[in-house]
């Protein structure tokens, strides 16, 4: 099988590119680098994997066939696209175009990750599939959350009159080694603040609530939704929901810190409650997260402790 990754460089990107290798993939990784890192596929064996530095607003063009399209490619943190908002929204409308036209020309399948940010700040607790959500159409998350929501409409648009096979992938909140350690998001801050001995930098009260799935369980339902014949959209997330407040205190007490919880103010629309409904992908994909909290932590702290601040002497 021969595989398009686009983002194959980021976070979710890296991780993918690696399982499908495993899984006797040859992968044609393509990035921009916006927000990926080389490093991430340094290890990436020449002979499975071939690396295009592009970008997927502007033209595709790759060579032999394509069976299958994961599209990865976009910004994916608060501060990241709040700080490239036009370019995150082309990514995932001209981009997401571009490769639509490309799955018809190679006819090959196409995988959308999509996010749970469709969702907004939600009404409906835990969030099913088939609800519409509550977007700030014009707010600071809008970038992500309403080209998210256009790149959804465009596919099954596209899938309805073309019949090609496209999967949509609402991905929950993920965690796991190789997270950029600088990228504003809950997980690098506290992990990095807690190593450092320094403030953990809780927003509101902490009250608010998430819930993180690790890197493997959220690729292995990546891959499973590739091979399974549905096209309509799909939650991928792990169910256990948690408190900011608590996800400090267990990042604390796991790395044995001394920092103490700051808090500082909410960001504007940040939502209050998000947990992932996953009866669909469990009864489609016959999937559901294996890895807790703590285990998941476990498997990631030591990853950000390379990057640990040297200590000044006393
Ligand atoms: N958050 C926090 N402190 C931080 C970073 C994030 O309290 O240093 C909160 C943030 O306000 C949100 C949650 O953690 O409620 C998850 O934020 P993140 O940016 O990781 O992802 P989101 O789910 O909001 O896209």
């Amino acid at each position: 099988m021969r595989a398009l990754v686009t983002g194959c460089a980021g976070f979710l990107g890296s991780h993918l590119s690696e399982y499908l290798i495993a899984n006797d993939y040859y992968v044609i990784g393509i990035d921009n680098l916006c927000t990926g890192s080389a490093e991430n596929i340094r290890n990436l064996p020449k002979k499975k994997f071939k690396f295009v530095k592009g970008d997927i607003t502007k033209k595709i063009k790759v060579a032999g066939k394509i069976d299958e399209i994961y599209n990865l490619a976009s910004p994916a943190s608060p501060l990241h696209y709040q700080r490239m908002p036009i370019e995150t929204m082309f990514a995932n409308s001209l981009g997401v175009k571009n490769l639509l036209e490309l799955a018809i020309k190679k006819d090959a399948a196409f995988l959308h990750t999509s996010t749970s940010e469709v969702y907004g700040n939600p009404l409906i607790h835990p969030q099913v599939e088939s609800y519409f959500g509550n977007v700030n159409p014009i707010g600071p998350r809008a970038c992500y959350d309403e080209s998210k929501r256009f790149a959804e409409a465009l596919i099954i648009n596209y899938q309805q009159r073309f019949g090609m096979k496209t999967r949509i992938a609402r991905i929950f909140n993920t965690y796991g080694p190789r997270m950029a350690i600088n990228d504003g998001r809950v997980m690098p801050n506290f992990i990095m603040q807690a190593i450092n001995n320094e403030p953990i930098t809780v927003y509101g009260k902490g009250e608010q609530t998430r819930s993180f799935c690790y890197v493997s369980d959220t690729i292995e339902g990546l891959y499973r939704l590739m091979k399974c014949n549905y096209s309509m959209p799909v939650n991928i997330g792990n169910p256990q929901e948690n408190k900011i407040i608590e996800l400090a205190e267990i990042i604390i007490k796991l790395t044995g810190s001394k920092s103490k919880i700051i808090y500082k103010d909410m960001p504007k629309d940040d939502p209050e409650r998000r947990k992932p409904d996953i009866s669909l992908a469990k009864k489609l994909l016959s999937w559901e997260p294996k890895i807790g909290l703590e285990e998941g932590l476990s498997k990631t702290i030591p990853w950000f402790r390379q990057f640990v601040r040297k200590q000044p002497k006393r």
